[in-house]
């Protein structure tokens, strides 16, 4: 295992995961993470384009391993995919995110929050009774729970158009998370129930705010698609004010990125947004 450096939280060594020994070792502990609270939830400011009010959050996870450090999701999702562990992860997630958000809606009942869901989340016999168990536990209504999937869903999942339709007759929304990244076709932004894209920070690295910029030109581009497709556009990777300017020149709705914050812990996001 990798040392810790002095206090520092040391970052997960990504060539540990070449070693059998380590993996093996990951996978154990992250059996036993949840049972010793090592889990937690941070939650990332997302904002209207154009007053940059809060109007929600995106949930994800952090792992606090007590040797290691903490572990970022990109390095323990696909482990828990493989495993199988997403599903009580994915479960534990849902029900905090939603438990989160009621405690939040005590004074500010407009916000929504967003949760990452797992492809793998979408091969279990009841996920829908697992979405409508976060929503009655934590008394949200519906539509303030967006969750997110990725392109593979609608890619390889057999019946994800019905599982989709019996989570929006749920009353949450769908938000069709990384969009550009994967293969998705105009035919699947039709197809599915789908109310809003997220496009992928790798969109917003080149984005300057020049006028006719390629990397403009492209995230103008997408916008208009997904206007025209009845989908709203959250902008992910907002790093700078020519970024935010140029989403907002460009009618995006929503902005999410360090600009406005880091993901951060409940109290941390508390304190600094819905005082
Ligand atoms: P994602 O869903 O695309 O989440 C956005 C990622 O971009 C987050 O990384 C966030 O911290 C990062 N980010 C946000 N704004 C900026 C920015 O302005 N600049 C840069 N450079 N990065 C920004 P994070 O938290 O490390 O999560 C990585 C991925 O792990 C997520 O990507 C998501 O695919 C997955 N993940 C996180 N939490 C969960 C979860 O609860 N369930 C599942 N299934 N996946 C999760
Ligand atoms: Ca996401
Ligand atoms: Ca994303
Ligand atoms: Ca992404």
């Amino acid at each position: 295992h990798a040392k810790r450096t002095g206090t520092h939280v040391a970052t997960y060594q990504p060539d540990l995961l070449r070693q059998d020994t380590a993996v093996i070792s990951l996978e154990a502990d992250l059996y036993r993470a949840q049972e010793r609270g090592e889990l937690e939830l941070f939650h990332q400011p997302i904002v209207h384009a154009q007053t940059r009010a809060l109007v929600g959050t995106e949930a994800l996870i952090r792992w606090h391993h007590p040797r290691l450090g903490l572990v970022s999701p990109a390095q323990f999702i696909p482990l828990a995919e493989s495993t199988g562990l997403i599903l009580t992860i994915g479960a534990w997630v849902l029900r905090q995110a939603c438990m989160h958000l009621a405690e939040w809606h005590r004074t500010h009942p407009h916000l929504s929050v967003s949760v990452n869901l797992s492809p793998r989340q979408f091969w279990q016999p009841d996920l829908i009774g697992t979405v409508r168990d976060a929503l009655e536990v934590s008394g949200i209504p519906p539509e303030a729970l967006i969750l997110e999937i990725t392109e593979g869903v609608l890619m390889d999942i057999p019946d994800a158009e019905a599982t989709l339709r019996a989570l929006r007759d749920l009353g949450v929304r769908l938000a069709l998370d990384d969009f550009g990244t994967g293969y998705s076709s105009l035919s699947y932004l039709r197809r599915f129930p789908l109310t809003s894209l997220k496009i992928d920070r790798s969109f917003m690295d080149g984005v300057t705010g020049d006028d006719q910029g390629t990397p403009e030109n492209v995230v103008r581009a997408v916008m208009l698609l997904a206007h025209a497709l009845g989908l709203s556009v959250t902008s992910e990777g907002v790093e700078n004010e020519a970024q935010a300017n140029f989403i907002r020149s460009v009618n995006g709705e929503l902005l999410q990125g360090y600009l406005f914050s880091r993901p951060l812990p409940v109290q941390d996001l508390t304190d600094t947004f819905l005082r």
